[in-house]
């Protein structure tokens, strides 16, 4: 009961704050995402007994940069990172924060060896065609830097896992892509999710819808007060299922401005983001849902 009313008193206006803690010990730091510019995934900073559990390091140098603030400001160590998935926005800082402390341990699946060779290498040729750009630039770069990004340690079961101390539930799934880690903190109600819960849209790129949403059914199981998403503020229990519904009336839905108005209509509570923007996302995932470009993520 105490876990859910604490939850419950700082979900008030999750979206007014950068940063906020979500429960004492528990911090986020809110990715952004911004029309025409690539997205953040958010960032959560755990409090462990050997120092800081650091949960997906950002794209962008100065997302990270907040993290390694944050550390500094609390004078403790980060002594784990887990990469809920290798998507660029949740492993990017994955260096800085190397170099920042020599002695931190990357946990992740091994999912990043098939995606260098395989959609990252095609992105990266994608962006070597276009007018030259900072931005892209960056990615490149990012993308060249691929083993500096891995894991120290892979992550290749769902199991109970021990990180700065601390002891975690850890879940490895297939749906986001071919290797998505959660982490459920009993202790406190938290749990984690990276990119299988994101708003204002679900990034579908590399993924299986119907694993996903066998994947939602699991996460719906476990008994969190607080679910973190890899993009937008965190969610109660009872906002997850509005997200779940949503998600599942996505994969049956029928006429394209129906489906992304009806997505759009019901993840609007949950989400500050303008609705022309959650429909615009929603515009291209709805195509790319009907095309056959995704059978191939179905193992
Ligand atoms: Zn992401």
């Amino acid at each position: 009961m105490k876990r859910a009313i604490l939850a419950s008193a700082l979900l008030l206006a999750p979206w007014a704050f950068a940063q906020q803690e979500v429960v004492p010990g528990v911090r986020l730091i809110r990715g952004t995402f911004t029309p025409g510019s690539q997205p953040d995934g958010n960032s959560v900073v755990i409090d462990a007994p050997s120092g800081l559990v650091v949960v997906d390091s950002g794209r962008h140098a100065s997302h990270t940069q907040k993290i390694l603030d944050l550390a500094k400001s609390s004078g403790r160590p980060i002594v784990a990172v887990v990469n809920t998935h290798w998507h660029l926005d949740h492993i990017g800082g994955n260096a800085a924060i190397r170099a920042a402390y020599p002695d931190v341990r990357v946990y992740a699946s091994n999912a990043l060896d098939d995606a260098l060779t395989g959609f990252l290498a095609t992105y990266r040729k994608q962006l070597a065609e276009q007018p030259p750009s900072a931005a892209y630039e960056a990615e490149m770069k990012l993308i060249d830097s691929g083993k500096a990004l891995a894991p120290d340690v892979v992550i290749t079961k769902s199991a109970s896992q021990s990180l700065g101390g601390k002891t975690f539930r850890v879940g490895l799934e297939r749906s986001v892509t071919q290797g998505d880690i959660w982490l459920f903190d009993e202790a406190s109600g938290v749990l984690i999710a990276g990119d299988l819960v994101t708003l204002p849209a679900p990034f579908l790129d590399t993924a299986c819808p119907a694993q996903w949403s066998a994947t939602l059914d699991k996460l719906a199981a476990l008994d969190f007060d607080v679910l973190i998403p890899g993009h937008g503020a965190p969610l109660t229990k009872r906002q997850f299922a509005v997200y779940r519904n949503a998600f599942n009336a996505l994969l049956h839905c029928d006429a394209k401005e129906a489906c992304i108005s009806a997505w759009t209509k019901s993840v609007a509570p949950l989400t500050n983001d303008d609705a022309k923007f959650t429909a615009g996302l929603m515009g291209y995932y709805v195509d790319l849902l009907r095309s056959d470009r995704l059978a191939a993520n179905c193992h």
